[in-house]
């Protein structure tokens, strides 16, 4: 693929070669916003679930109230989501950090910055995309959500992709990848293959989280790898291919 100066400027600034093999991404450790690596247990389940039929302003005003889980107790705000209501891609991560916290959107700190960047590289600009947590509220200490707390706030991401219906969705992170999927199996092995969300088996793809890629940056490389192969997965849903297994 060709790739213009703008582009390839993001793209040395984050310090990836612009020259990648388009091959499948390479399998590598899992990632995500906290540094443990233990399975989790998966948590799909059905959530509490009022908010069928919720619009936009209906919805965000849900989660602002709500008290479902304890971390209603100990968040500064919540964060739901920001982007265009009707992005083709929608990018999932796994839960408000401090930084979130305190502004009330979602990757806005230092692993937000590299998020945008790799957007740019993309061609897109944050508000060309919907961006969205797992957990609307902060987990204390940045630390991994619970099953029963993404549980309880799974309603409120389902009804975000309904009203966005992408036509693509990424997983950011290994944490964000196994609540939305509902599997324990590691990134390296969720990552280069198309998954389908649900009962309307909504393409997925799975990526590194930004913060994982702060603290590895040798592995920003795959992660573009990551990005090209669901430029390619999108187009080709574009002409109209199945894409799914
Ligand atoms: S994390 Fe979700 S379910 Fe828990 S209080 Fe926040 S919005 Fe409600």
């Amino acid at each position: 693929m060709s790739i213009d100066p703008r582009h390839a400027a993001y793209l040395d600034a984050l310090g990836v070669d612009v020259y990648v093999r388009r091959e499948l991404p390479g399998r590598a450790p899992g990632s995500g916003r906290t540094t443990g690596d233990e399975p989790l247990e998966a948590a799909p389940g059905p959530a509490p679930g009022d908010t069928a039929g919720l619009d936009w302003s209906a919805l965000r005003g849900r989660v602002a109230a709500c008290t479902r889980c304890d971390l209603h107790s100990t968040r500064t705000q919540t964060v739901f989501g920001v982007g265009s209501p009707t992005a083709r891609w929608m990018f999932i991560g796994e839960a408000p950090g401090a930084e979130e916290d305190r502004q009330g959107e979602p990757f806005v700190g230092r692993a937000g910055q590299l998020l945008t960047s790799m957007l740019k590289a993309l061609g897109f600009a944050r508000e060309d995309v919907y961006i969205a947590n797992v957990l609307k509220c902060r987990p204390p200490g940045n630390r991994d959500p619970r099953p029963e707390e993404a549980r309880c706030c799974r309603d409120y991401l389902e009804r975000q992709i309904e009203l966005v219906a992408p036509t693509l969705i990424v997983a950011i992170g290994r944490i964000a990848a196994q609540n939305l999927l509902g599997t324990d199996m590691p990134l390296a092995k969720l990552r280069g293959a198309v998954h389908a969300l649900g009962p309307g088996r909504r393409p997925v793809l799975v990526t590194y989280h930004p913060a994982y890629l702060l603290r590895s940056p040798g592995e920003k490389r795959k992660a573009w790898q990551d990005l090209l192969f669901a430029r390619g997965i999108f187009s080709r849903i574009e002409r109209g291919e199945n894409v799914l297994p």
